[in-house]
């Protein structure tokens, strides 16, 4: 039995999935998987655990479990749901990549969707799960298309074993045909539960117009605001806090300050409090290298008080050296606003579906989301602001609706919403495939093909992911004719490498690094290049001709430490690898705090979670080879002049098709190709960045982590090689 706390009790009773508790486990009892949609606050996340919990699928050692998309989510989640339990963190835990509380006793595990499909590695089988609950199901990450896959699998070959097992897929939204109208993947279709919609109506207001640009300005009266990334999101906290500056001790500042300072057009609102969600706070489970447009800005911002100095959100977050500090600020969110005044949240689409805010009652969405791009063929990404679907429109109106009526203010006109498509294409669809094509050569699934995908990738996806791992090594060579396309068996170094938490590129590299002691030195390049962005962001613009000077003297400071730091190894050019190394290793030496990192450059969250997956890939390193014997030196000196040698061949080695020669001088017919280099696959030349350790050297051959589109094509991570 449950001994919840009256209040707990009292809000549970108004969320409408409560009224389809019997439904519901009914459901479940009778069939292998169940669909579950329902809206965003409708209490699926927090509530069918624990009517899972209640039914006794968790008496007898059997736990459930319940992953989600993103660590964030899996973090609050459980403890929303240990707090309305009433139970400790030891029953109701979280795992996700680097952290967890997870105990023997644990009996409800939320978790990201990496961390699942790393325990069906270990067993297939997923003993120790009575139930599993893939949440946010519409999101169609990779990590869940490829569970409910995987699942389809799992949970009727445990009932034919007798270890009866459920799935519970849950989703935000109606579209779940992949899931159920998709015959390869459930000969059955599951039966689908509605919950009923959200609790109160919507009005939503369409702009006449729709800004190109400055559609940042026109969110400036909002409330909870939908924008597309980091710089935005920045931008628009700044404006608030110089137009309603907190004043803690004035009773109702906030009303006063509405009806002069706001457009009639919104009813009564005081904007005194501001905090800032992460730009979709990324689940570091994925595979690293490809979870960027995840990471992309989750720096949080927050702020709660009279602090005019922006510095103070950042104080608040990292005042406590712990790794959670995301999390801590999530928290802050959750929390009433102080009196008199009214919280006004600025996000990305993380707030979309998988967090609720409570006490939203406008929304204000510009539509339009930040999403990377992949070229298939060349594998050039960039970043894109681009259209959101009009069901990721209709997701964020509905915050608005939860504890009241609520409106909804769209940046763009009705007849733009018309042309917006009307679900958000899969994720797998999207993105280079080769590491999950890795986890699954190593999970024994041979042919890809046939893998039962909710939506498979492209062939060309396929192929060009297997072409890799056959020249990493991953992978057996085909034989010259016979072998159909996509069936290569995995070979002992691709098994190697599908236990090391990155992508295969880069678990080449890992796999290679005990040449020379080298492998602390490559542990922290691999770790620092899965990381975005080490670095601060100079270049933006400035708000006040102030901070425009501030800026201009840290950046100046910023690249005198690149500097420094890329001329340790002297006559071998290891380029951007060498200040990642350099960098990596004057920060830790200085303890990794964050006022080193303010002071050179850094981007301190970088730093901590380059330390965490340094711990991390150590761990993974000393148990893929027990003899290693690898630990996290944070006095590590600089490589020797052989050591860096050793070092370049061994990036070349996962970086191998990545080659990039400079245009000769009688090739220059065209004045676009002036500094260029050429790559096998491009007909048009990529650049080195102003920004790299190499752009004034100018290698004759290079290697390069990425190409990233921005004005023009530019070679991220650059590393000199010499022609042999
Ligand atoms: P769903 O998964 O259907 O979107 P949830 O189960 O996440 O819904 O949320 C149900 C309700 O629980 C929310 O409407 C909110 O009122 C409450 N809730 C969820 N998380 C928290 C939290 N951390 N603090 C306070 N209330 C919360
Ligand atoms: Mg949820």
């Amino acid at each position: 039995p449950v001994d919840r706390l009256p209040e707990i009790q009292e809000a549970r009773l108004r969320l409408p999935i409560l009224a389809e508790e019997q439904v519901i486990m009914e459901a479940v009892r009778e069939n292998e998987c169940v669909v579950l949609c329902g809206e965003t606050g409708s209490g699926k996340t927090t509530q069918v655990p624990q009517f899972l919990y209640e039914a006794g699928y968790a008496s007898s050692g059997g736990i459930i479990g319940v992953t989600e998309p993103r660590r964030v989510a899996a973090i609050s989640m459980s403890h929303r749901v240990a707090t309305e339990m009433n139970l400790p963190s030891g029953v109701v835990s979280y795992q996700i990549r680097y952290e967890g509380n997870v105990t023997e006793n644990t009996k409800i595990k939320f978790m990201t969707d990496g961390v699942l499909l790393k325990e069906i590695q270990k067993d297939f089988l997923l003993q120790k799960y009575r139930v599993v609950i893939i949440d946010e199901a519409h999101e169609r990450s990779v990590y869940t298309d490829i569970l409910i896959g995987l699942l389809s699998r799992i949970v009727p070959l445990r009932n034919k074993k007798g270890l009866p097992m459920k799935l519970i897929i849950m989703s935000a939204t109606l579209r779940v045909e992949d899931f159920t109208e998709n015959k390869r993947l459930f000969r059955t279709p599951p039966p689908v539960i509605k919950v009923e919609a959200r609790q109160f109506a919507v009005t939503v207001h369409f702009n006449k117009r729709t800004p190109v640009d400055n559609y940042t300005g026109e969110a400036f009266r909002g409330i909870l605001v939908f924008l597309t990334g980091q710089a935005e999101v920045h931008s628009v906290c700044r404006r608030l806090r110089k137009a309603f500056p907190y004043r803690p001790h004035r009773e109702h500042t906030g009303s006063v300050l509405c009806s002069q300072s706001l457009s009639q057009s919104l009813p009564r609102i005081n904007l005194d409090s501001y905090s800032a969600l992460p730009a979709d706070e990324g689940d570091e489970d994925r595979q690293a290298g490809i979870d960027d447009d995840y990471n992309e800005g989750s720096d949080l911002e927050l702020e709660l008080g009279d602090h005019p100095d922006s510095d103070h959100g950042e104080r608040l977050i990292f005042k406590n050296e712990k790794i959670c500090s995301s999390y801590c600020s999530i928290q802050l969110v959750f929390r009433p606003p102080p009196a008199g005044a009214r919280l006004c949240v600025i996000a990305t689409n993380v707030a979309e579906t998988s967090l609720t805010i409570p006490g939203v009652k406008y929304v204000v969405d510009c539509g339009r989301v930040k999403k990377r791009f992949y070229d298939r063929v060349t594998g050039v990404s960039s970043f894109k602001v681009t259209w959101i679907s009009q069901a990721s429109a209709n997701q964020r109106a509905g915050r608005a609706g939860r504890t009241e009526p609520g409106h909804c203010y769209r940046l763009y006109s009705s007849a733009v919403f018309g042309d917006f498509s009307l679900f958000s294409e899969a994720e797998i669809t999207r993105r280079p495939v080769d590491d999950l094509v890795l986890q699954m050569k190593d999970l024994n699934i041979e042919k890809v093909v046939n893998f039962p995908f909710p939506t498979p990738p492209s062939s060309e996806a396929l192929i060009s992911a297997e072409q890799l791992l056959i020249s990493l090594g991953a992978l057996e060579e085909p034989p010259r004719h016979g072998r159909a396309r996509l069936s290569c068996p995995i070979t002992p170094l691709g098994r190697a490498m599908a236990a090391f938490p990155v992508a295969p590129r880069y678990a080449k590299m890992l796999a290679l690094g005990r040449q020379q002691g080298c492998m602390p030195y490559i542990i922290t390049i691999v770790a620092a290049m899965t990381v975005r962005e080490i670095f601060e962001d100079y270049d933006r613009p400035a708000g006040s001709e102030e901070e425009s000077t501030k800026m201009a003297g840290k950046k100046a400071r910023s690249v005198q430490m690149r500097r420094l730091w890329a001329g340790q190894g002297q006559s071998v050019q290891l380029g951007d690898l060498m200040v990642l190394l350099g960098a990596v290793g004057a920060c830790e030496f200085a303890g990794c705090t964050h006022q080193f990192c303010e002071e050179n450059g850094l981007r301190y969250k970088a730093m901590l979670e380059i330390r965490r997956l340094r711990g991390q890939l150590t761990n993974a390193v000393n148990a893929v080879c027990s003899d290693a014997g690898v630990y996290v030196d944070n006095q590590m000196a600089p490589p020797t002049e052989s050591q860096v040698l050793c070092l370049r061949q061994i990036v070349l080695a996962g970086l191998g098709d990545h080659i990039a020669r400079r245009v000769q001088a009688e090739e220059l017919l065209d004045p676009k190709w002036r500094n260029g280099y050429k790559t096998p696959l491009l007909d048009d030349p990529v650049f080195i960045h102003p920004s790299s350790a190499l752009h004034k050297t100018l290698p004759e051959f290079v290697v390069y982590q990425e190409i990233m589109e921005t004005t023009k094509m530019y070679m991220r991570g650059v590393c000199a090689v010499q022609a042999e």
